[in-house]
């Protein structure tokens, strides 16, 4: 059975009869047992897999109505609830945390007949870029496994890319869907802010994140959109998308369409291999009919700075609950004063997320905050003013997904400040709340490269339409592994 399939195919395939979703399901779950060794994707693998496909198939038999997942197998963050599994951010902090309630992309998917096969590894509470900050050990790349995988939904990129699920859920604060579906070569999803509930993602910077499909092809992505999109009444920052429905018109093609090439993300820094890939891109999407033009966001130089000044602005406050007696109760009070027991408390966090709280803690106090937090507040709304102007003259801007290729496990872990800089193509979607997506697009050595196209707010489907294009002109190799 080819578990390579995409989840369009692989909801046809069960709706003409041709695959039983149990066959589907256990061989997934074979495949888990066989690579995950080597990659540890999963963090925890959902037992119950194989009834619920029994299930399925019993259903579809006897001619009950199916949702439209019909058993798809899919992965999800571990910062994002499932009622009654674990949810442990990949913290330690959490490691017995059990969630009480679904998230409603969980809920969703659930009243679609999802199977959820497992919680994927990520870096701890999303904060990083290659999962090697998870408290349980880093996710491997499958196209070359001395590699990192990119994160922080690491495990989410690798457990797609190499077959272990049909799609995956992950988490974008500052590109951790894109970067990782750059690094695995799978498709990878940044929405609108809004257009999808946050309700049930375990929150780290909550003004900027999105949950975000990371699947095998752009018509994925707009699948899972259309199912989990929309007005929460649980996240009063969503949306109404009016049940828009992302797949129809997605081969519309860009005839006619203007693209700005960014400037500022393939100038200094950037690997050769990354750039002629990005070159080549552009020409393509020439070739397809729209027209390209650099175009410059000055702003963009500072993005990386006032990222990480917000988010761990928002961590420091976010991750306050995390105090040993809310969440990850394991010794008692008694025998502290409170400074202590909270300094105590707060060891279990590893190295990234406590550096992010020192920060978080620094950054916003009073005779700093003028010099930090409320500049890059200002950033954020200068960068805002310069895409939305990009916006009047281009429909869509084009850049790589990561200036590098993926890098060596271990390389980076030790210099923060150059593992930041990673960043700097992705933020500026999270910081202006627009779109973004990240497709398949080059091989370097076996390793890949993606490319980012963005859009402005709420104009989701064009942007899809755009990378469903560029998408049709790629031809993947085999993952081997
Ligand atoms: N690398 C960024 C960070 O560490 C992005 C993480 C994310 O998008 N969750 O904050």
């Amino acid at each position: 059975m080819n578990l390579n399939i995409s989840a369009l195919d692989f909801v046809q395939e069960v709706k003409t009869g041709n695959i039983s979703v149990e066959d589907f399901v256990a061989k997934t779950i074979e495949r888990i047992q066989n690579v995950d060794d080597k990659l540890h994707a999963f963090l925890s693998v959902n037992e119950k897999s194989i009834d619920q496909a029994r299930d399925i198939d019993k259903r579809i038999k006897s001619g009950d109505k199916v949702g439209d997942c019909f058993g798809m197998p899919i992965s999800i963050k571990d910062n994002i609830c499932i009622k009654d599994s674990k949810t442990t951010c990949a913290s330690k902090m959490l490691e017995n945390y059990v969630s009480p309630y679904d998230a409603t992309v969980i809920t969703k998917l659930k009243q679609q007949d999802a199977i959820f096969v497992g919680k994927v590894n990520m870096d701890e509470f999303a904060m990083g870029l290659t999962t090697e900050f998870s408290a349980y050990g880093p996710s491997k790349n499958p196209w070359n496994i001395e590699h990192v995988p990119g994160g922080s939904s690491g495990g989410s990129a690798v457990s797609v890319s190499a077959f272990e699920c049909v799609a995956s859920l992950g988490s974008d604060t500052g590109g951790s869907v894109r970067n990782p579906a750059s690094f695995c070569s799978t498709v990878g999803y940044k929405p609108t802010y809004g257009l999808i509930s946050r309700f049930g993602l375990i929150s780290y910077a909550n003004s900027i994140e999105q949950i975000g499909p990371l699947t095998r092809t752009v018509k994925d992505t707009a699948f899972m959109l259309n199912l989990i999109s929309g007005l929460d009444p649980n996240d009063n920052t969503t949306i109404d998308n009016k049940n828009e429905d992302y797949l129809s018109g997605i081969e519309v093609g860009i005839e006619g369409k203007k693209i700005g090439i960014i400037k500022e993300m393939i100038g200094e820094g950037i690997d050769s291999e990354v750039l002629s890939a990005t070159k080549d891109a552009i020409s393509r999407l020439e070739s397809l009919g729209a027209t390209c033009e650099e175009i410059s966001l000055d702003m963009v130089k500072y993005s990386v700075a006032a990222y990480y000044t917000i988010t761990a602005t928002e961590a420091g406050s976010n991750l306050a609950r995390y105090d040993n007696l809310r969440y990850g109760y394991d010794f008692p009070l008694e025998g502290y004063e409170f400074n202590s027991y909270i300094s105590k408390a707060r060891k279990k966090f590893g190295p990234e997320v406590t550096r992010r709280m020192i920060i978080g803690g620094f950054v916003p106090s009073a005779g700093h905050a003028g010099k930090y937090f409320l500049k890059a507040l200002k950033v954020k709304s200068k960068l805002t003013n310069e895409v939305n102007e990009a916006f009047k003259r281009v429909d869509l801007l084009v850049s790589p997904t990561v200036p590098v290729l993926p890098f060596k496990l271990g390389e980076k872990i030790d210099d923060p400040i150059s593992l930041f800089l990673v960043d700097i193509n992705t933020v500026t979607a999270n910081l202006t709340g627009k779109p973004a997506i990240s497709i398949p697009f080059a091989y370097s050595n076996g390793l890949p490269i993606g490319i980012q196209l963005m859009a402005d707010s709420s104009q989701d489907k064009l942007l899809l339409q755009a990378a469903y294009a560029l998408e049709q002109t790629v031809t993947l190799p085999e993952v081997p592994i």
